[in-house]
C-alpha cells in the first residue's frame, strides 16, 4: 500500500551530484564535467551526473575484463554468486519506494505504476535468475562410442548493458541480472535523463556483497558513452534496449570493432485487435485505454493502433474516448494519477507533431492532443484518440512513444491481421473474442513477439519478451535470456 506521507518526504529530499561507479569506487568523468538533471514533474533542476567520456569507459571495461579474468565473480562457486544475487534482490525490496520516487522524480511514471515495474520487477528477475545460477548445467552429447563430447556454457566475459529512460530499472534488471548469474561482468550506461535510480541500484549491488569491478556504472551520453561502449574492442556482448536509430548504429559499431554480438529490444506499434464478439466489451474498452494511457504511453508495448471490427466501431470508440476523458492527469508523485508527465519537452513536442501530422493526413481527433498542466513547469499532455487512420498514414506507422491511440476499422479477420501486420514493427499485440479459433488465427497470424489474448500486456519473468521484424533480434526474460551471455563451447575427446 502506498503511502502519500512518505512519497512526500522522499520527493524533498536533496539528490547530491552523482558519480560513475567504476571497480567499485565512485569518481568523477576523468574531465570532471557534468550534466544536469531536470524533472519532468515540474522542470526543476534535480542534480548533477558524471558526463563520461571514452576514457571513463575504458577505465571501467578495463576493471569489468581484470574482474572477469581473476575469477572473482565468474569462477565463485555457484551457489555464494546466487547468495549475493538474492540479497541484492532484497536489497531492492527492501529500498523499493526510495528507488521508485528518485526514478519517478528523473522520468517522470507515475507512482502507482513505478513500483511496481520499477523495484518491484527488478527485484522479482534477480532472484528468478539468482535462483537459476546453480540449476543450469552443461551438456554430454550423445556421440559415438569412444568419444566424450562435453558442451559447457562459458560466460562471454565483459557485457555493455544500454537502457532507456522508460523503466530504466526494470529493464537494467531484466539485462544484468542474467548477464551476473551466468558469471559476467557488466558496464552499465543508463539513460542521461534517468541515471538515479540506477545508480541508487548500483550502490545496493554493491552493499549486497558484489566484489567491486563486477558490476560498473558510466554515465554520460549516448554519443559519449554509448558509442565507446559500442566501439570497443574489449565488449563481448552488448544488450541493448532503446529506439531502433541506436540500435542501427550499434550495429554499426560491432562492425566497425570485433564484432560483438548485439542484441536489441527496440519500439513497437502494437495493434490492438477488438472483435465485436469479445467477452466483455467494457473490460476491453478499460484495458484499450489503459494499454496506451499509462505512463503517457511511454511503454514500448504500447498498444498504439485500436483496430476494430467495423460493426463495433463508433460505440467502442466513444467508449474508450470517454474513459480516456476521465482519466486523472498530473503529479506522478500523487498515489490518484493514473497519467503521470511525458518524459521531455522534446518527446512532448514530438508527439505533439505526430497529432498534426496525423490530422493532416486526414485523421479525426476525438479527443486529447494537447499539451496541459503548463503551469506546473512540467511536460503534460491529454490522452489522444485519432479516428479514421488507414494504413498509409505515418500514425498508422510510426511509434510515437506518447499518449496516442490510432482507430482502423476492419470487416474480416483477414483484413485485421493484414492491418496487425502492416507496420515495420513486431513487438506485442492483443485480440479480444470469445471465438477459440479466431484467437488461435490471429494470434497466428500476426508476427509479434509478445501477443494476448482478451487482456492486454500481461507478463512475467518466466516468459521471453521481444520483437519480430524491426523491433528487435534478441529477447529479455524467462531461461532464454541466459543464451545471451553464454558462449556454447565443444570440447570433443577420444577416449
Ligand atoms: P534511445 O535509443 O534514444 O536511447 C536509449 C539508450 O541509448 C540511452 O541510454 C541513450 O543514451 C543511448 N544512446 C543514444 N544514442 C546512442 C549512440 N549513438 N550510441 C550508443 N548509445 C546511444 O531510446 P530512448 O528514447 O531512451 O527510449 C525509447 C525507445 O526505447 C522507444 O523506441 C521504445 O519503444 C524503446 N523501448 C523498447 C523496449 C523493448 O523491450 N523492446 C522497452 C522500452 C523501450
Amino acid at each position: 500500500m502506498l503511502d502519500q506521507t512518505r512519497i512526500d518526504a522522499l520527493r524533498l529530499e536533496a539528490v547530491p551530484s552523482q558519480q560513475h561507479l567504476i571497480n567499485g569506487t565512485w569518481q568523477d568523468a576523468s574531465d570532471g564535467q557534468t550534466l544536469d538533471v531536470h524533472s519532468p514533474i515540474d522542470g526543476s533542476h534535480l542534480s548533477r551526473i558524471a558526463a563520461g567520456t571514452a576514457h571513463d569507459v575504458d577505465t571501467a571495461v578495463a576493471a569489468a575484463r581484470q574482474a572477469f579474468a581473476d575469477g572473482r565473480w565468474s569462477r565463485m562457486p555457484p551457489v555464494q554468486r546466487k547468495k549475493i544475487l538474492c540479497r541484492f534482490a532484497d536489497l531492492i525490496a527492501e529500498n523499493a519506494l526510495e528507488l521508485a520516487v528518485l526514478g519517478v522524480r528523473d522520468n517522470g511514471t507515475e507512482i502507482g505504476m513505478a513500483i511496481k515495474a520499477e523495484p518491484g520487477s527488478a527485484a522479482q528477475t534477480l532472484r528468478f535468475y539468482a535462483e537459476a545460477v546453480d540449476k543450469l548445467a552443461g551438456e554430454i552429447a550423445p556421440t559415438p562410442d569412444g568419444t566424450l563430447a562435453l558442451v559447457h556454457r562459458d560466460p562471454v566475459g565483459v557485457v555493455g548493458v544500454i537502457v532507456p529512460w522508460n523503466f530504466p530499472v526494470m529493464i537494467a534488471a531484466w539485462k544484468i541480472a542474467p548477464a551476473l548469474a551466468a558469471g559476467n561482468s557488466v558496464v552499465m550506461k543508463p539513460p542521461e535523463s534517468a541515471s538515479l535510480a540506477l545508480l541508487k541500484m548500483a550502490s545496493l549491488a554493491k552493499e549486497a556483497g558484489l566484489p567491486d569491478g563486477v558490476l560498473n556504472v558510466v554515465t554520460g551520453t549516448g554519443q559519449v558513452v554509448g558509442e565507446a561502449l559500442g566501439l570497443h574492442m574489449d565488449v563481448d556482448v552488448l544488450a541493448f534496449t532503446g529506439s531502433g536509430a541506436t540500435g542501427r548504429r550499434l550495429l554499426e559499431y560491432s562492425a566497425r570493432s570485433n564484432l560483438k554480438r548485439c542484441y536489441l529490444e527496440l519500439g513497437g506499434k502494437s495493434p490492438n485487435v477488438v472483435f465485436a464478439d469479445a467477452p466483455d466489451l467494457e473490460v476491453a474498452a478499460q484495458a484499450t485505454a489503459n494499454g496506451i494511457f499509462r505512463n503517457s504511453g511511454q511503454v514500448c508495448i504500447a498498444g498504439s493502433r485500436l483496430i476494430v471490427e467495423r460493426s463495433i466501431h463508433k460505440a467502442f470508440t466513444e467508449r474508450v474516448v470517454e474513459i480516456a476523458n476521465s482519466l486523472t492527469i498530473g503529479d506522478p508523485l500523487q498515489i490518484n494519477t493514473e497519467i503521470g508527465a511525458v518524459h521531455s519537452e522534446m518527446q512532448l513536442a514530438q508527439n505533439l507533431e505526430f497529432v498534426a501530422k496525423a490530422e493532416a493526413e486526414g485523421a479525426t481527433r476525438l479527443t486529447g492532443g494537447e499539451r496541459v498542466l503548463q503551469d506546473t513547469g512540467g511536460t503534460y499532455m491529454s490522452p489522444t484518440v485519432l479516428d479514421n487512420v488507414t494504413a498509409e498514414s505515418t500514425i498508422f506507422r510510426k511509434e510515437v512513444f506518447g499518449p496516442v491511440l490510432s482507430v482502423t476499422p476492419f470487416d474480416t479477420m483477414d483484413e485485421a491481421i493484414q492491418l496487425a501486420n502492416a507496420t515495420e514493427f513486431g513487438l506485442s499485440g492483443a485480440v479480444w473474442t470469445s471465438n477459440l479459433s479466431t484467437a488461435h488465427r490471429v494470434t497466428m497470424g500476426i508476427h509479434s513477439g509478445m501477443l494476448h489474448v482478451n487482456t492486454y500486456g500481461g507478463s512475467d519473468v518466466t516468459i521471453p519478451m521481444g520483437g519480430m521484424k524491426q523491433s528487435g533480434n534478441g529477447i529479455d526474460k524467462s531461461l532464454h535470456a541466459f543464451d545471451k551471455y553464454v558462449n556454447l563451447k565443444s570440447v570433443w575427446m577420444k577416449i
